[in-house]
């Protein structure tokens, strides 16, 4: 072989992007990855047996027509402005294979998703890190900067779960002069959205999973709502059959079961706030979170907390960004859970002090 290697160079040059920890063992208490602790709704079980039939044997609806026009239904705008993807993953990865290129510049805000790197460096693009304000909050001329050809705010963040509000996103997307994703992951848990900035702002792209709010994480399915034309350049870039029928039907199923929806928040929302008061008792600093999980700065060595934790079957998310404190992300997970993390937590704590 007269080559190093078969790969482009960019990939070869790329670490890749690494999913948190899935472990099989189901003893583990697994409050790293932010998974809805309840069960999806049961209407969503019933679609999915539903469709065992025939239906498998033959391609999904490559548009996913009748979620497409649930989702829109829901949100109170034209099917033709909603795509479904593999998870909003696939989304923006398709998302970022139409909009950048080999050099061009992708901005997001940092502390953040770590995907979004991983997307740029697959275009062979270069990317720009705005950190946050002390408040968490964005200043619109350090983001959009000149030359950028795409924007990505998770919105609430991760790993901090604040939120910009509308109006910050929206200053945000009139400086930009490309697209602006706004990723929605968790804006089940939130009390803002920025699904309206859609009407009023042609750049703005929001995107949506079930793997959170929905307790669907292992059915893979999203949506984005976007302009008509952008959602039209988009179809071209993905897969004819990024969503399976059985994904596409459960989906549908549990985005209709709104009481569902609104009494599984309701107990996340609860336990995040009893959750909060328990990590800042313990000296923790912990930003308000409008998200299912908290960020947890400050304390002692976090991969030292991270390793004790995980000697008693307990798994956070061990969070270190370049030129900030390592910090542990915590999901939200049930009241018993949640009791069984902070009996762990309080004794490491306090003796490390
Ligand atoms: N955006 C953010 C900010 C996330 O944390 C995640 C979950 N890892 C996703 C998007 C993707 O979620 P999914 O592909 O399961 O829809």
């Amino acid at each position: 072989m007269s080559r190093d290697s078969f790969f482009r160079p960019h990939v070869d040059r790329m670490a890749g992007y690494v999913p948190g920890e899935q472990p099989r063992d189901t003893g583990v208490l697994k409050l790293n990855t932010n998974e809805n602790p309840y069960p999806p709704s049961p209407r969503a079980f019933e679609a999915i047996a539903a469709t065992l039939d025939d239906r498998l044997r033959r391609y999904p609806d490559p548009m996913g027509t009748a979620f497409r026009q649930a989702a829109a239904r829901r949100h109170g705008v034209d099917p033709e402005m909603i795509l479904a993807g593999n998870g909003s993953d696939d989304l923006l990865t398709i998302i970022t294979r139409a909009f950048v290129g080999p050099g061009d510049l992708l901005v997001y805000p940092s502390p953040s998703y770590i995907l979004y790197r991983t997307l740029a460096e697959l275009q062979d693009a270069r990317v720009a890190e705005v950190p946050f304000g002390s408040d968490w909050s964005l200043d619109p001329a350090s983001f959009a900067l000149p030359g950028t050809k795409l924007a990505f705010v998770a919105n609430p963040n991760s790993p901090s779960g604040t939120t910009l509000t509308p109006e910050q996103v929206a200053r945000l997307a009139e400086r930009l002069d490309c697209p602006l994703v706004v990723d929605e992951a968790y804006a089940d848990f939130a009390s803002s959205d920025c699904v309206s900035l859609v009407a009023s702002h042609p750049n703005v792209i929001v995107t949506r999973t079930f793997s959170k709010g929905y307790s669907l994480a292992g059915l893979r399915l999203g949506y984005l709502i976007a302009r008509p034309e952008l959602i039209a350049g988009l179809v071209k870039v993905k897969d004819s059959y990024n969503c399976d029928s059985l994904s596409l039907a459960g989906a549908l199923a549990a985005l209709e079961d709104r009481d569902y929806l609104a009494q599984t928040r309701g107990k996340i929302l609860a336990t995040r706030r009893r959750l909060t008061e328990a990590v800042r008792a313990f000296g923790y600093q912990v930003p308000e979170s409008q998200a299912n999980f908290v960020w947890c700065t400050g304390g002692p060595p976090a991969a030292e907390v991270y390793e004790a934790l995980k000697a008693q079957k307990i798994l956070v998310r061990l969070m270190r960004y370049p030129g900030h404190a390592d910090g542990l992300r915590i999901t939200v997970g049930t009241d018993a859970e949640i009791d069984r993390l902070l009996e762990a937590l309080g004794p490491i704590v306090a003796a490390s002090k």
